[in-house]
């Protein structure tokens, strides 16, 4: 399943880029800016400012959504409404205050939409760049498009948190030109409190994954309170470093664009709610790089 396609995007890999966003992510990262992507199934999103006074298409289709008599707000009540129904809401919102999100991936579909903007990639050496969610949750998938792309001369690149099975990676690489993964941290224990996740899975699909991959970029946001501290960052430098195919690294400051998705999804954002401000870390941490390794460290908006 997927729930995006972003054209003639320049922030995900080399040159003028399609992003392909995939749903559905083992991680539970709290400053996760595509909450809409964590659950591999349809997602309901409602913007209450975007909703008409007098109308009640969305409570008269679905059993779980009402307009309260006493406030006239329309309430959704999420647990009780399946995934049949949320994707029987679809079309029903004339303002899209309700919206859902999720479609059925079909490979020749996605393939032929990708394939649109060919002329674009080939004059900026951009391609197309499978996101998420965690696209590796869909690793067929994946694998089947990548394939169809590189054969057609599409150079390919990936996004992910690499906490997936071994087998899922393994089935996506002879197709993926360039991994653009995230390292975290390196504190299992911070980690798994953090995130929600096994930081031992990940460092094994990074070993496995150096010695065949083309290029990994690896990519860290900088969280306040996770892992906003010279001695965090330079470990996370040093595990990048040993990796053979990373040259790169790139350092994320956090933000907080993502935070109204939330409010959409009724539910709770639990990081911070001030962007990172703390540009002398971010150059210490390029200035260890260059005197201890041989990465390239930049930042990235
Ligand atoms: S269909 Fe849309 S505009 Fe109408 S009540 Fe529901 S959310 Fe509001």
């Amino acid at each position: 399943m997927y729930f995006n396609i972003q054209r003639f995007s320049t922030h995900d890999g080399d040159g003028i880029r399609s992003i392909l966003f995939l749903k559905g992510c083992s991680l539970a990262c709290p400053w996760c800016q595509n909450p809409e992507s964590r659950s591999e199934k349809h997602s309901l999103l409602f913007d209450e400012r975007s909703c008409l006074e007098d109308c009640q298409l969305c409570s008269d289709a679905c059993e779980g959504i009402e307009r309260e008599l006493a406030s006239n707000k329309i309430i959704v009540n999420r647990k009780a409404i399946s995934e049949d129904q949320i994707i029987a809401l679809r079309d029903v919102c004339p303002t899209q205050a309700l919206s859902v999100v999720g479609e059925e991936a079909q490979v020749d579909t996605l393939f032929d939409t990708l394939m649109k903007d060919k002329p674009f990639y080939d004059q900026s050496q951009g391609g197309v760049t499978f996101s998420g969610g965690e696209p590796l949750m869909q690793p067929q998938l994946v694998a089947d498009i990548a394939e169809k792309l590189q054969q057609n001369e599409v150079s390919t690149a990936i996004e992910s948190c690499m906490h997936v099975p071994w087998k899922n990676i393994e089935k996506a690489a002879p197709y993926i030109d360039c991994w653009l993964t995230d390292l975290k941290h390196t504190d299992d224990e911070k980690f798994l409190d953090w995130a929600k996740g096994s930081l031992k899975r990940i460092k094994e699909n990074f070993r496995k994954l150096a010695p065949i991959a083309k290029r990994i970029v690896i990519r860290v946001p900088v969280v306040p309170g996770f892992n906003d501290t010279d001695e965090e960052l330079q470990k996370i430098i040093d595990f990048a470093a040993s990796l053979e195919s990373c040259k790169e690294l790139h350092l994320l400051p956090y933000h907080t664009l993502g935070i109204n998705k939330y409010r959409l999804l009724d539910m709770p954002y639990l990081c911070s709610d001030k962007p990172l401000n703390k540009p002398e870390l971010l150059e210490r941490a390029q200035q260890y790089a260059s005197e201890h390794t041989e990465l390239n460290v930049t930042v990235r908006g």
